[in-house]
């Protein structure tokens, strides 16, 4: 890192519930944990920034299947919300605000985290992206936190790869961000989407990276 580029290391939605035994649990998801740490400790010695985002939802959330008589967990539902047609997965409940499964794991240190960037608060909209909600209806106040420390380049890991990992990394693309990538710190939901969500990351400008050096 040179000193005049200032880094953000975005630790993406490292909660109980998409941990090994949550409740929308990404298979081997706790494997990332020690890396992840290593990279928070190499971050905060260059000076960098690190914000960790929590997905945080009202209990009657539109991404339940719970919330609907008509659909499965893991089916998914033509939803309109504000004229906008949107296809949305029905997931098990998962990090509803104030439960254990929502809280950042204990193997954070929540020390070392600067900032912590909730999203899915609305129960009318999905959040996958850590800038904006999935039908840009609201932004979250991630963009201006990094713009305030003068962030140009932000460094993404965390769950999971294919959905939120993968939509925070286009917003970031969007709102002017260096983006990258750090493949040993992420999970997918769906193994069959791991390189196909690589690719399709590269081919929209963000760097993948396989370690941080
Ligand atoms: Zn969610």
């Amino acid at each position: 890192m040179s000193p005049q580029e200032k880094t953000a290391l975005i630790l993406v939605d490292i909660q109980n519930d998409f941990l090994e035994q949550g409740s929308l649990a990404v298979a081997e998801s706790n494997g990332i944990l020690d890396k992840v740490n290593e990279l928070i400790t190499k971050v905060k010695s260059n000076h960098g920034l690190v914000i960790a985002t929590q997905d945080w939802h009202p209990s009657n959330h539109i991404s339940f299947a719970s919330n609907h008589t008509d659909k499965q967990v893991f089916e998914t539902k033509d939803i309109e919300y504000e004229g906008v047609q949107v296809t949305q997965m029905m997931w098990p409940d998962h990090c509803v605000q104030g439960s254990f499964g929502a809280e950042i794991s204990k193997t954070i240190d929540l020390d070392q985290v600067d900032f912590i960037v909730q999203k899915g608060l609305n129960r009318h909209v999905d959040s996958y992206s850590a800038f904006a909600d999935n039908n840009y209806s609201e932004i979250t106040p991630l963009a201006k936190i990094l713009h305030r420390q003068l962030v140009d380049k932000v460094i993404i890991v965390g769950l999971a790869l294919d959905y939120c990992v993968k939509y925070t990394c286009l917003d970031a693309i969007k709102f002017g961000f260096k983006t990258i990538l750090v493949v040993e710190c992420t999970k997918p939901v769906d193994k069959e989407q791991f390189h196909a969500t690589l690719e399709h990351l590269k081919s929209k400008g963000v760097t993948i990276q396989q370690s941080w050096l």
